[in-house]
């Protein structure tokens, strides 16, 4: 089938190049000039594990094209993908600004029918203002020309988005027209073949699935982390305390880790904007209020126990920094809680040396400028000269390195661990003090 995808970001490229790879033809566009050069050189513009080789092999079989050009886009695809961004606005609701420019340019090109498909992540009702949106610019043309819009969220993880798309628990199509549940059927046939993964309902319960599942996961961990504080207070371990509730099946091992709050372009912008939408029909989402609330607060807990151990005094010091970015396997640095971190320190007067397998560049054009800031090589470098190690992001190289080599480079020979990596009484045998997430009294 002839596909066209608006937006190449995380969800725009992996869709237009899973797509590809199972046969369709794929046209991928994007307002961004740079991003579509790069695309065209075979550079991929994003980390995502898997995706570079897939769109090359894409892009020299002829089923996976850039443009940056709107009407060719519209011309291309009789499925027209929306995978643009959608922001937080200023006051916390989805700012659909892309997604409204993505729907009337199709309305401005488009000559025959289309499938609509909102993909990016949008609030319940957008459908109907995509459908507007299309519609006037149709009407401005004088043409009455048949299209449907449907919702199909995205649930892919960042750091396995390839592996999900390519293997999805479930694919949601919000739609009442059964010309368009018969296309996304085809669309997603490859996908579908060991078993039924398609669920189909309305579009405003689709478009609500995504914000629920969002909010379930965020509160799964806002919760635990409140638990977790609570361990601190009680002298209990959290990491006990999470083995214990995994094993209830009713509760499971997945998704219940304590750490240093939820980051990344997601959790974050979609709790706040799901609340703004209880608050836009009168109701008040407390829930979710104090799931955001909760994973604010647990963003500076790094920082309070840093802080605590140098008596409140951390002028002049030198932290190393292990993990930039918001999860394992992604170079994506949005609300990660590493920023939080390093604001903090660098307003205390410390500084970091930080080291990230992937989010290097990333933070170079974030923290650029930041005189209280050395990006370094290898986490071994980040530790030479520092005062104490801090760990924000649980990739795989941290999970056991060289305690003596750590020992023997700081200063005070202390961890403070986000993620809670390792066994406490692992880190006394080398002489270090540790201090984790949730993991007892003298936290
Ligand atoms: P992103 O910021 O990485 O990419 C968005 C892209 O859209 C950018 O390249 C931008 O230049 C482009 N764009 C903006 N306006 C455009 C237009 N008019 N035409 C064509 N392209 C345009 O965003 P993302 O992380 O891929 O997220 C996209 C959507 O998917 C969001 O709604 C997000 O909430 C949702 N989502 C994201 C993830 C994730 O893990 N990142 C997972 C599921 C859903």
């Amino acid at each position: 089938m002839k596909i066209t995808i608006f937006g190449t970001g995380y969800v725009g490229l992996v869709t237009g190049a899973c797509l590809a790879d199972v046969g369709h033809e794929v046209l991928c566009m994007d307002v961004d000039p740079e991003k579509i050069d790069k695309l065209r050189n075979g550079i991929i513009p994003i980390y995502e594990p898997g995706l570079e080789s897939i769109v090359s092999h894409n892009v020299s079989a002829g089923r996976l094209l850039f443009s940056t050009d709107t009407e060719e886009a519209v011309a291309h695809g009789e499925v027209q993908f929306i995978a643009v961004g959608t922001p937080p606005d200023e006051d916390g609701s989805a700012d659909l600004q892309y997604v409204l420019a993505v729907a009337r340019s199709i309305g401005q090109h488009m000559t025959g029918y289309k499938v609509v498909v909102d993909k990016s992540t949008v609030p319940v009702g957008t459908a109907d203002k995509v459908a507007g949106a299309l519609r006037a610019e149709l009407d401005k043309r004088g043409e009455e020309l048949d299209f449907d819009v449907v919702s199909n969220p995205e649930f892919l993880k960042e750091g396995a988005a390839v592996a999900d798309f390519m293997k999805p628990d479930r694919i949601i199509v919000g739609t009442d027209s059964e010309k368009a549940e018969g296309i996304l059927r085809e669309v997603y046939y490859p996908f579908n073949r060991n078993h039924d993964r398609m669920i189909f309902m309305d579009v405003r319960s689709a478009e609500l699935t995504k914000y629920a599942a969002n909010a379930m996961l965020a509160t799964k961990i806002s919760f635990m982390n409140e638990v977790s504080n609570l361990a601190e207070r009680l002298g209990a371990d959290i990491e006990s305390v999470r083995r214990g509730i995994g094993s209830d099946p009713r509760i499971g091992y997945h998704f219940i880790y304590p750490g240093c709050g939820y980051g990344g372009s997601c959790f974050p912008k979609d709790v706040t904007a799901l609340s703004r939408t209880a608050r836009d029909c009168d109701y008040e989402a407390r829930l979710l209020n104090a799931v955001e609330a909760v994973n604010m607060a647990q963003k500076h807990v790094l920082f309070d126990k840093v802080s605590h151990y140098f008596g409140g005094d951390l002028q002049g010091k030198t932290i190393a920094l292990w993990g930039l970015a918001f999860k394992p396997n992604t170079d994506d640095m949005r609300e990660a809680s590493s920023r939080v971190l390093m604001e903090s320190l660098w307003k205390a007067g410390a500084r970091v040396q930080a080291y990230d397998p992937e989010a290097m560049k990333e933070t170079q054009r974030i923290y650029g400028e930041e005189p209280g800031l050395q990006l370094c090589g290898t986490k071994e470098q980040a530790l030479k000269g520092a005062d104490a190690l801090v760990i924000c992001t649980e990739w795989k190289e941290f999970r056991l390195p060289d305690f003596e080599v750590i020992s023997e480079a700081l200063s005070h020979p202390v961890v403070f661990d986000g993620r809670n990596l390792y066994e406490p009484e692992m880190l006394e045998r080398h002489g270090l003090v540790y201090y984790a997430i949730g993991r007892g009294r003298n936290q």
